[in-house]
């Protein structure tokens, strides 16, 4: 496989090649990183990606859940380019950052008011430090396994295939408290210990990089009515769900969080991040009355506002509620796949997302999702010699232009991909 991979990528090996001179490992973004070296992209239109080789792959990858709307949309891209065009990088705010403001307001109910930055990890950053304000307390609740970006606290728990993260002080690591994803005997447990001293409690209503795993009712409830009790606010991170429902997970699933991060697809394929909430939790950021510190040369970039305008435009009820059906039906066609196949397989997901696993099942946290099996890698590899782009740990989502031949290449890719790994 890695032969047929090597011969028919001479491109991408001599970039790579070039990379690796001046990058550390090639590359500066963990999750591109792949041996024995990554497909360069040359272009992405749609659900298609062209490769540098002059490969077309269907992209079911999406930058991890950020194309939504799938590549180069046109009204985004004009949106975009026209306020480019009209002058980008000035220190004065502009009128788009207004509009993508009002529409997450009217979009998601517990948001009144919110702040934007340049990434998912400023936004739960920032979110952690107003909930800090807030309380006057340090301490982080956080889940195992629960990815919200890479400053220190929320690096803490975080899977990476048993590899340990350094860099992160000890401090870091004593000032978070972490639970099982859908443990809520633990999270009971945790709240009584430690309640009264908690700035937070974190979490995204679908354990993310940690496996695409749903919580259930029970927990996301027993999560808002514990931090309810003791005054903690509850932070949702809703970078990759928010595509779940107009208003994010937090409406699809009946549930008000007191501040949320948001991220990827609200910047319309432009490096964003935003963090919203009750109005009182959000004053902390006020310059006048406020004493969290939150600048930015690149905050509510014009350009990025507009693409997130754009995109929000686009991406209405209707288009979701598609979007959702598909990846119903495709998560249970892969799973009937996965039940006649020699390897223990089970799907998890919700609407648009979902994560292939090697397991039994059922997969409800970190530890039941069999992360780092090796077979997922190899599912990877197999899906991409048949023309369809996962994230190597076996993720996947699917964005609006995709048709329904490009979700019967996904599953009939599925199907050869998982009877060459029997093979093998
Ligand atoms: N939170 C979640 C749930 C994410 O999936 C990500 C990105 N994968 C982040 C935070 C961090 O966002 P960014 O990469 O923009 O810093």
């Amino acid at each position: 496989l890695e032969q047929s991979y090597v011969e028919s990528t001479p491109r991408s090996r001599e970039l790579a090649e070039r990379a690796r001179d001046v990058m550390p490992g090639g590359d500066t973004r963990s999750v591109t990183y792949v041996r024995p070296y990554p497909s360069y992209v040359e272009s992405a239109h749609g659900a298609q990606l062209e490769t540098v080789d002059g490969e077309t792959l269907l992209d079911v990858l999406n930058n991890y859940t950020q194309s939504v709307l799938g590549h180069t949309p046109e009204p985004v891209v004009d949106d975009v380019c026209t306020r480019f065009r009209a002058g980008n990088g000035v220190a004065a705010p502009t009128e788009p950052a207004v509009e993508l403001a009002e529409l997450l307001v009217g979009r998601v109910p517990s948001v009144e008011q919110v702040r934007f930055c340049n990434s998912g990890t400023e936004a739960t950053m920032n979110a952690i430090r107003a909930a800090m304000a807030w309380t006057q307390n340090e301490r982080v609740c956080k889940i195992t396994g629960g990815y919200h970006g890479t400053h220190d606290v929320v690096e803490v728990g975080v899977a990476d295939e048993g590899r340990e993260h350094t860099g992160i002080p000890r401090t870091a690591e004593q000032r978070v408290q972490t639970v099982s994803y859908n443990d809520t005997d633990q999270l009971k447990a945790t709240f009584e210990a430690v309640g009264d001293d908690l700035a937070c409690l974190i979490l995204e209503p679908i354990l993310g990089v940690g496996g695409m795993i749903p919580a259930t009712d029970e927990f996301l409830h027993t999560a808002r009515d514990l931090t309810a009790e003791t005054d903690t606010p509850l932070i949702f991170d809703e970078m990759m769900s928010f595509r779940l429902a107009p208003g994010g997970a937090q409406q699809r699933r009946v549930i008000e969080p007191d501040l949320t991060a948001f991220g990827k697809l609200i910047g319309g394929g432009l490096p964003v991040g935003a963090v919203g909430g009750r109005a009182d939790l959000m004053a902390q950021f006020h310059p006048e009355t406020g004493s969290v510190d939150h600048s930015g040369t690149f905050n509510a970039n014009p350009a990025t506002m507009a693409g997130g305008v754009a995109t929000l435009r686009e991406l209405d009820a209707d288009a979701i509620e598609t979007l959702n059906q598909q990846g119903a039906d495709l998560r249970t066609r892969l799973q009937e796949i996965g039940d006649d196949a020699d390897q223990p397989i089970t799907i998890t997901g919700e609407g648009s997302l979902f994560q292939i696993h090697f397991t039994d099942g059922p997969v409800r946290d970190l530890a039941s999702s069999a992360a780092g099996d090796p077979a997922a890698e190899q599912l990877f590899h197999e899906l991409r010699r048949e023309g369809v782009f996962i994230a190597p740990r076996g993720m996947g989502n699917l964005s609006t232009p995709m048709t329904d031949s490009d979700l019967d290449q996904i599953v009939t890719a599925f199907d050869r991909a998982l009877e060459s790994i029997a093979e093998s």
